[in-house]
């Protein structure tokens, strides 16, 4: 059985105003986030992933186990990098790409439909990645350092259709860099 409260924020709901309101992050955290876990917690009873760890059922599964276990695990990765901050991009990150920001939005705007932009460590180098649904990179052994949600669900309610306009609020403001490069030393 895995719960909300397994999955604290880090982060005061209306922390992150304007640039994400208290009412998305509601829908978001306890709606999206909370269906996933009811529907998980549904589907895994009485089988093998029935007490397995998080991690395990998303490098596991498939079907519908997967895509609720990685949706828990890629909204846990993406609260937990929020923070309203404005910091600036960390030089090791700046400097492994020529124009890292608009490599970034560029890859946001690439997504058809719903999925996920990712800063991932790929054997010592930096890469931007996108998923599409559910998809993860911790599927793939790849280790991902941040990670934008750019489902519609994640903007719709602040930014209406302009996936842009959230992206460059999210990099300009929104990114916790202390928990993307901790993520690329572990
Ligand atoms: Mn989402």
């Amino acid at each position: 059985m895995f719960t909300l409260d397994q999955f604290p924020l880090h982060f005061v709901r209306d922390s992150l105003e304007p640039y994400i309101s208290a009412t998305a992050i509601d829908y978001h955290y306890d709606k999206h986030l909370g269906g996933y876990i009811s529907n998980l917690n549904t589907l895994i009873k009485g089988t093998e992933f029935e007490n397995a760890s998080l991690e395990y059922i998303v490098k596991n599964s498939d079907g519908k186990i997967f895509n609720n276990a990685a949706q828990i695990f890629n909204h846990v990765f993406f609260f937990n990098g929020l923070k309203n901050s404005g910091d600036g991009i960390p030089t090791e990150i700046e400097s492994a790409f020529k124009d890292f920001k608009s490599e970034f939005k560029t890859a946001a705007l690439s997504v058809f439909g719903s999925g996920w932009v990712w800063l991932i460590d790929d054997d010592g180098t930096l890469k931007i990645i996108t998923t599409a649904n559910a998809d993860s990179p911790i599927k793939h052994g790849q280790k991902p350092l941040m990670t934008l949600d750019v489902w519609e669900h994640a903007y719709y309610l602040d930014y209406q259709n302009r996936r842009g306009d959230f992206c460059d609020a999210f990099l300009d403001h929104l990114v916790n860099w202390e928990f993307v490069t901790g993520n690329s030393k572990k």
